[in-house]
């Protein structure tokens, strides 16, 4: 099939970028590399920078090339940024969000895959969480998730696109060749793991006064490859699932302390740590439950423990300390 991916120098859109090649679909990237690589795309991908803002670049491109799905990773993903900068995300996440809905209708492309948030349920009632739990974000970054997964309903039920929302929870972890860069870095994982390389003094707690067993907030972790694959699942069967939002998440919790644990065995760092204030935006706990994602679609979650996290991501830091960044280089 011929898939546009929206986002694909991000994180998580370039893993399934090559993902999807490697199930042997033939890829088109489009990013504006605002926060993305173009290191991070995949060779065999058709790279198209530009911005979805852009109208006539993206008639260009429907028009050039028989896009049959579309994968939408391109926004803005930062909980404490959208707190400073709401308007911003608001464009960038749902106004142009919008413009590739209506782009695709123009084009009669009707297969979607949206990257939703676990964000879209602020501070949850219950650990795990179903799908079918109260959506109420506590930020705007949530805010703009969910108003966009409202628009696919609508869209959806005038248009007769099929979608999918596909809610992750914490994508960690890399394949051999691609990992998690952002530059200012405010992940958990590549900030330990960063202290462990010594590009960093220690690693802040952010909040130490959570109601939670060790005092600091839990999260679920998932791997970016086993995120990649239930894209893949949810587009093979769209027909029958349309319009069904998705928890993508391990089942299971750890706390920042447990990361930083988990940083330590598998570094031999010690990583100092500092305990800093809350982050504002930041709600205690956030466990998926999967449990409809594995009926329905099938998804079996492969590498998303904690120690396989760590370990991928460790493994890809020291192949490249400075990412995907001018002075990326592989080490001996
Ligand atoms: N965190 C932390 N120190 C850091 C970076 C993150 O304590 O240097 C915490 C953060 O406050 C949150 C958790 O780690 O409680 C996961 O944060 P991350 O930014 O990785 O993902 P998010 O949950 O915001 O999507």
């Amino acid at each position: 099939m011929n898939i546009l991916v929206t986002g694909g120098a991000g994180y998580v859109g370039s893993v399934c970028a090559e993902i999807l090649i490697t199930h042997g679909h033939a890829v088109f990237v489009f990013d504006n590399l605002s926060v993305g690589y173009r290191r991070a795309v995949p060779q065999s991908a058709v790279f198209f920078e530009g911005d979805l803002a852009d109208r006539q670049a993206l008639d260009r491109l429907f028009a050039a090339h028989q896009i049959e799905a579309v994968m939408h990773f391109a926004a803005f993903a930062l909980v404490e940024e959208s707190v400073r900068k709401p308007s911003a995300y608001y464009v960038n996440n749902v106004a142009n969000s919008i413009q590739l809905l209506d782009a695709m209708v123009r084009h009669r492309v009707k297969k979607l895959i949206f990257s939703s948030s676990a964000a879209i349920y602020g501070e949850p009632k219950i650990a795990p969480i179903p799908e079918e739990h109260q959506a109420a974000p506590i930020n705007p970054y949530g805010h703009t998730k969910l108003t966009f997964e409202r628009i696919l309903e609508d869209c959806g039920a005038a248009t007769g696109l099929q979608y999918a929302c596909l809610r992750y929870f914490n994508a960690a972890g890399a394949t051999r060749e691609r990992g998690e860069d952002h530059r200012p870095e405010t992940h958990l994982i590549p900030i330990l793991l960063q202290v462990a390389l010594g590009q960093r003094p220690n690693f802040p707690i952010n909040g130490t006064d959570y109601p939670t067993h060790d005092g600091t907030c839990i999260r679920d972790f998932v791997h970016v490859f086993d995120i990649a694959e239930a894209h893949v699942l949810a587009l093979d069967q769209l027909e029958r699932i349309s319009g069904h939002v998705f928890n993508i998440g391990s089942n299971r919790g750890h706390s920042v302390r447990e990361a930083l644990e988990t940083a330590r065995r598998v570094t031999g760092h010690p990583i100092p740590v500092v305990e800093a204030s809350r982050r504002p935006g930041d709600p205690a706990i956030l466990v998926a439950s999967s449990q409809k994602t594995e009926r329905v679609l099938g998804w079996r979650p492969q590498f998303s423990s904690l120690s396989t996290i760590v370990e991928s991501a460790w493994a890809w830091k020291q192949k490249f300390p400075f990412g995907y960044g001018e002075d990326r280089q592989a080490a001996p």
